[in-house]
């Protein structure tokens, strides 16, 4: 096996165990590549994205739902500590020249 393919294992195996304990978070936007994000201490790392579906250009999102829409579904679904992922997708304004 070439040097830099194991490399690469390596790196996979330590985001992983980074995912473990929380320090990174994976965010997998469907075109089978995972994103790994760095997750701050006083913060849970919840953000969504906008994602270029012609050149995978990444933004972040602040933006996010009300909680009383989770507490919503939560209870009306008998469901308790309900989250949510969400991402979106559109072409960027570099690719729209
Ligand atoms: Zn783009
Ligand atoms: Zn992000
Ligand atoms: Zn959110």
């Amino acid at each position: 096996m070439p040097a830099d393919r194991c490399d690469l294992a390596t790196i996979y195996r330590a985001m992983h165990l980074l995912e473990e304990i929380g320090m990174v978070k994976r965010f997998d936007f469907g075109d089978g590549a995972a994103r790994f994000e760095l997750v701050g201490e006083n913060d849970d790392g919840h953000h969504h994205h906008l994602v270029c579906t012609q050149c995978s250009e990444v933004v972040e999102i602040e933006e996010c739902f009300p909680e009383k829409i989770e507490k919503r579904i939560a209870s009306k679904n008998g469901f308790k500590a309900v989250t949510h992922k969400l991402e979106f997708f559109g072409i960027c304004p570099e690719c729209q020249r």
